[in-house]
């Protein structure tokens, strides 16, 4: 599908917001700015930036996006620090920060940074802020992840590179840290028009249900996710042979695979395992860009759920409640800004609460479609990507202009 244009957003968002955006697109007009990560595809990240940056482009802002290249140990090394970020405890080792080093010298030698503007995505690329006293960029460090607790070691390794940025941005201010250089709070956002969001026919939903061989006279539980220990896929089939017990329902554990995430094949197996045997338990694996299948299957869900142990933010479940759908998730990370509980959705803190909460929402589909309902306009309120973008725009606004308290727009 191809990329939506601004002036299409003006029918979702209200009229002031989409006034407000343009605006201040005016102010920056010309800017040169450069995203980098660690994958163009799978997971968050990427998906935000493959919406973003034509968006950008669109409006004046001349924005590139390029990903660092890495090895299997670099990314083993990364995905260990990424668990260690979210505060999961691992086993860090002095050959571990060598890895990462040598990874951010070689994609030094790479890269240039003519820009005016650099955002790094995410510890994997945040020792490139060595190049800054080559370029005359404001760099700033987006960080995604929740860092509310981290593991020391990993963190204090980290602050050593971000602490040399002109700012960081986190999903909110509960991920903030003692940090030397300003923090701005951006939430992540998901895009109304894209493949993944945008309205569906009954005969398009139907399609993919018939290519997945789902049974649409049966509720249906779905997770959207990678195949990570920290999405909890094998606790999510927990839950749903408690549901089971009393609601002949199905499952979908839908995901595939990031190309800076190594230890997806491995939860696969063990997903795998743990479903053996039950014939209403669907495991698909999803190549990349799936998008119009996703969008489907969370459309035909009955009871959208995400049991996350740790998440920065859970896109899947803005997703979900864009749909209206009644979803069912961990009260954990950036999932409690989304999910307000009772109202939006469902917030559960072990494997019991899900099924419960899942049961019940089968159970009172007309309080399943009010939670929906408000979880769509919360979404439409707070976590679409216009206010992504008009946050971005008053943050390049706000580098133009340091140290300064109050600035007339
Ligand atoms: N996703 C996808 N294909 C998959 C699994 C996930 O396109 O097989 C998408 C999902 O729809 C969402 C994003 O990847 O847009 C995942 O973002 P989230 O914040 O939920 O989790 P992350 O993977 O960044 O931890």
């Amino acid at each position: 599908m191809a990329q939506s244009k601004i002036s299409e957003y003006a029918k979702i968002i209200r009229p002031q917001n989409f006034d407000e955006i343009m605006m201040l697109a005016e102010r920056v007009k010309g800017k040169r700015v450069k995203m980098v990560n660690a994958t163009a595809v799978g997971g968050g990240v990427a998906e935000i930036l493959t919406r973003v940056v034509p968006l950008f482009n669109e409006l004046g802002v001349k924005t590139k996006w390029d990903v660092i290249k890495g090895s299997g140990p670099f990314f083993g090394v990364t995905k260990t620090f990424h668990n260690a970020l979210h505060g999961a405890p691992v086993e860090i080792t002095p050959e571990m920060y060598k890895i990462f080093n040598e990874a951010t010298e070689a994609n030094l030698a790479e890269m240039t940074f003519d820009d005016d503007v650099v955002i790094i995505h995410d510890p994997q690329p945040a020792g490139l802020i060595a190049a800054r006293e080559k370029s005359k960029a404001k760099w700033v460090w987006r960080c995604h992840i929740d860092t509310s607790h981290p593991q020391p070691d990993v963190w204090t390794f980290l602050k050593g590179f971000v602490g040399r940025y002109d700012a960081s941005i986190f999903s909110t201010p509960w991920f903030a840290r003692d940090l030397p250089i300003p923090q701005y709070f951006i939430y992540p956002a998901i895009d109304p028009l894209a493949e993944k969001n945008r309205e569906l026919s009954a005969h398009e939903i139907d399609a993919v249900l018939r290519k997945y061989q789902l049974d649409r006279s049966r509720p249906l539980i779905t997770q959207i996710s990678r195949f990570d220990h920290l999405k909890d896929p094998v606790g999510v089939i927990e839950a749903y042979r408690l549901v089971k017990k009393t609601i002949n329902c199905q499952l979908v554990l839908a995901g595939g695979g990031a190309s800076d995430d190594p230890e997806g094949t491995q939860v696969l197996n063990r997903v795998q395992e743990a479903a053996a045997g039950d014939p209403d338990i669907h495991i698909l694996l999803l190549p990349p860009f799936a998008d119009l299948e996703i969008n489907a299957l969370q459309r035909a869900s009955t009871v959208v759920l995400q049991k996350s142990l740790r998440e920065g933010f859970g896109l899947t479940v803005t997703e979900a409640l864009w749909k209206a759908k009644p979803v069912v998730a961990s009260a954990v990370g950036g999932i409690t800004l989304q999910v307000i509980h009772n109202f939006t959705g469902m917030l559960v803190h072990s494997i019991e609460g899900a099924a419960y909460q899942i049961r019940y929402l089968i159970n009172n589909p007309q309080i399943a479609k009010k939670l929906g309902e408000y979880g769509r306009e919360h979404v439409r309120e707070k976590f679409l990507i216009t206010r992504k973008l008009r946050n971005y725009l008053l943050l390049f606004i706000a580098l133009d202009n340091p140290g300064k308290d109050v600035i007339q727009l």
